[in-house]
């Protein structure tokens, strides 16, 4: 499969001077150690997610199944700096919500953009940098993820709306073992990230870095 997992190591530009792309994880890995300071929780989270760079043809973009970020090098390279930190927190949060699980809906496109909307709204609470080609309704905020699903039934734009990442339930079977892939460690790896929700509202809440509103999310979300 040529996967790589990286940590830690020294920062150093996506690009080499013979054009070729270097791996991803260092650029991925300096913006975790920036949320450090200016978004812990997020660091936090990140902690529990290693960095593996995989062939293009395994992912076209970024990806995650709750257990690793997956990264295609070239695509990677070719962010600027704000996207790249954007669609890394994108995947993170997309961890929180539980959205590793493959949908229970029809059309899963639909759902990649309701999942997107859920946790784009969360990242603008976080005061993240929102690309321009961030996929967020406005008209959804507020909403929940099943409500928004049946709202973009009827949105004229729908097939025009294209996510940055690849959908994390497509990342099961990338670069892991058969067990776990089983429904018991699906089940698990929820517990999991319920376990790490609580521990970021349990150590954040009441601080600039989580407001309320937020906090009020992620306790509701686990306990649908
Ligand atoms: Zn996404």
């Amino acid at each position: 499969m040529g996967l790589k997992t990286f940590r830690n190591q020294p920062h150093h530009s996506a690009t080499r001077e013979d054009g070729t792309i270097s791996d991803p994880d260092c650029l991925w890995q300096a913006d975790r150690e920036v949320w450090k300071n200016d978004q812990p929780a997020t660091a936090f989270l990140a902690e529990k997610l290693p960095i593996v760079s995989v062939p293009a043809s395994d992912v076209v973009s970024a990806t995650t199944d709750g257990r690793r970020i997956y990264v295609n090098p070239y695509w990677s390279a070719s962010l600027d700096g704000a996207t790249r930190r954007f669609t890394q927190a994108h995947l993170i949060w997309h961890c929180v919500a539980g959205h590793f699980c493959p949908p229970i809906v029809q059309d899963s496109h639909r759902w990649h953009l309701a999942c997107d909307h859920e946790v784009n709204v969360l990242l603008l609470m976080l005061g993240f940098v929102l690309p321009p080609q961030t996929v967020l309704f406005p008209a959804c905020i507020g909403k929940s993820l099943h409500a928004v699903y049946a709202w973009l039934a009827d949105y004229p734009l729908l097939e025009e709306e294209s996510s940055l990442d690849t959908p994390p339930w497509q990342a099961t079977g990338i670069g892991h073992d058969e067990d776990e892939t089983t429904a018991l460690a699906a089940a698990s790896l929820s517990q999991h990230w319920q376990r790490q929700a609580c521990e970021v509202v349990h150590s954040y809440l009441d601080t600039p870095y989580l407001r309320p509103l937020m906090a009020s999310w992620m306790t509701n979300r686990w306990s649908e």
